[in-house]
């Protein structure tokens, strides 16, 4: 018997596969399987839609016969010293970002190099900005250039406060229905908002799976949850940003979408916007119209600082 479903854990061998009506089966691959799009060293991931044939009913068992072409994925450059990628998760909707400008500060750097990561994947995002609480008129006024920089580029923007409940029903309605990424630095509040919104699910329990291969790598796997029927959830734990995979430097204003604009109008096509004459980047950004906060994070991607901060 053949059922069509949805990947929602992975740990590399076995996968748990959702089938339509909300059960769970644990699934292996059976054969080699092609796929259109980046070589990846694993060949699926949480938020693939699967075909698969029930092996025992009583042992839940299920193998997968066939993986659907991906609207789009996550990846990350491999663990491994190889060309190839670590597929994360598949069929997303959108990245929510969570960040606070203090306790911890996200820096705007940290914030345009997920954005370019999640442009080169043709993923969506929104950037929550969490707990409004703790800041006051002046701190919250500070918010909202910033907000009006990323809406005006076409990013969502949200203010949260978990302790507050401003901005939740917001967060809410954002989700509902979608697959979301739910990223952000460690202490912005990622869990506790999830934990907010679906109190049942306890985003803390979720796996880290870690072969321990000698003690050399760790490998993660990324984790599914369904907050209610239809809107799902995809954590990476310990995953703090995708990373750029395989980006010639001529490529990374294409993912800046106010540079990306002006491409046709600087005067080589393979302009890097540092020192090249007639650059239409770099006259905008002296004109303003390009933030300097935003070049500083080009500048420093073109240079592959990490901006983990
Ligand atoms: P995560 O690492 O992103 O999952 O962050 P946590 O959810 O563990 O939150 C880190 C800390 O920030 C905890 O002490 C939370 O209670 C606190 N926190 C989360 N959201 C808010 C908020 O909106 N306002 C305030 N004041 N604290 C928050
Ligand atoms: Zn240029």
């Amino acid at each position: 018997m053949s059922q069509q479903g949805l990947v929602i854990r992975s740990t590399g061998s076995w996968y748990d596969v959702r089938d339509e009506e909300g059960h769970i089966w644990q699934a292996r691959l059976k054969g080699k399987f092609k796929i259109k799009g980046l070589k990846t060293s694993n060949p699926l991931a949480v938020g693939d839609r699967v075909t698969m044939d029930i092996e025992n009913e009583n042992e839940n068992t299920a193998i997968i016969t066939h993986i659907e072409d991906r609207e789009n994925y996550i990846a990350r450059a491999s663990v491994h010293k190889t060309s190839q990628a670590h597929l994360l998760a598949a069929n997303l909707d959108q990245a929510v970002l969570i960040v606070t400008l203090d306790f911890p500060r996200t820096s705007l750097g940290f914030i345009d190099r997920f954005l370019v990561s999640a442009e080169s994947f043709r993923i969506p995002v929104v950037i929550v900005f969490n707990k409004q609480d703790i800041f006051d008129e002046e701190g919250r006024q500070q918010h909202q250039p910033i907000m009006d920089m990323y809406a005006e580029l076409g990013y969502g923007t949200l203010r949260t406060s978990a302790l507050t409940g401003e901005g939740m029903d917001e967060l809410r309605a954002c989700l509902k229905g979608k697959v979301s990424l739910v990223s952000g630095h460690s202490g912005v509040g990622k869990s506790t908002l999830v934990n907010t919104i679906a109190p049942d699910l306890d985003l803390r329990t979720s796996e880290v799976s870690t072969f321990a291969n000698k003690g050399v790598h760790t490998t993660t796997f990324a984790e599914m949850f369904e907050l209610e029927p239809g809107t799902f959830i995809i954590d990476t734990p310990g995953i703090k940003e995708l990373g750029l995979i395989d980006m010639e430097p001529a490529e990374i204003s294409h993912y800046f979408p106010e540079m990306r604009e002006l491409l046709n109008e600087c005067r080589y096509h393979n302009c890097l916007h540092l020192n090249e004459p007639a650059c239409a980047v770099r006259d905008a950004v002296e004109e303003g119209t390009i933030a300097m906060s935003r070049y500083h994070s080009y500048l420093g991607m073109l240079q592959g600082d990490d901006n983990r901060r």
